[in-house]
């Protein structure tokens, strides 16, 4: 089981980057998605959409009680940021803990807690340089788990080609 816990959401100015977090986070395969910050019951809806139109059986929610979801995650926990140990440098380790467990991967907004940095098993930075929680999650989801492609009672459904009118609505 893959969670992803998305901390700080500001409704208005994140939520794109909210939106395509959950849905990097459907693509690599969490089975769960938990916002925390403000309360953005739009942009969860649309991510609930998404999820019902192409399939897969992703839960999108929302929590206040962003500690607990740390603090009571059974399995590894993982925060990604600037100032964690590179990816590169762990990579094995993390293969070798993540094999058969749950898996819990932290990414922020704004400047995240301390409190973070000392309730998770790691601290990893995909490079040490500052760019964005959908790249970094991306990246370290295809590293430890590679992409999804079955995504179970979808509406719709893409058949690669090189032509995108080949996208075909699916009977349920
Ligand atoms: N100073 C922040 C930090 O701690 O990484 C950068 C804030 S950035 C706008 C938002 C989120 O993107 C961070 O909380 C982190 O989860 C992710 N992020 C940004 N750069 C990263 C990197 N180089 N490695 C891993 N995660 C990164």
């Amino acid at each position: 089981m893959t969670k992803v816990l998305r901390l700080g959401h500001r409704a208005g100015r994140d939520d794109r980057i909210s939106t395509h977090v959950g849905l990097t986070a459907r693509q690599w395969g969490a089975d769960e998605i938990v916002f925390a910050g403000e309360r953005d019951v739009n942009m969860l809806e649309s991510q609930r959409d998404i999820i019902h139109r192409w399939g897969g059986k992703t839960e999108v929610r929302y929590t206040e009680e962003w500690k607990e979801e740390i603090r009571d995650f059974e399995g590894l926990k993982v925060h990604l940021t600037m100032y964690g140990e590179k990816i590169d440098d762990k990579i094995d380790q993390l293969e070798e803990e993540i094999e058969d467990r749950n898996l819990l991967v932290v990414v922020g907004a704004e400047k995240v807690p301390r409190w973070v940095y000392k309730n998770v098993d790691y601290n990893i930075s995909v490079g040490n340089q500052p760019h964005s929680e959908i790249a970094a999650l991306a990246v370290f989801l295809d590293r430890v788990k590679g992409l999804k492609e079955d995504f179970e009672d979808a509406d719709i459904e893409v058949e690669p080609s090189q032509d995108r009118k080949l996208t075909r609505k699916k009977q349920k």
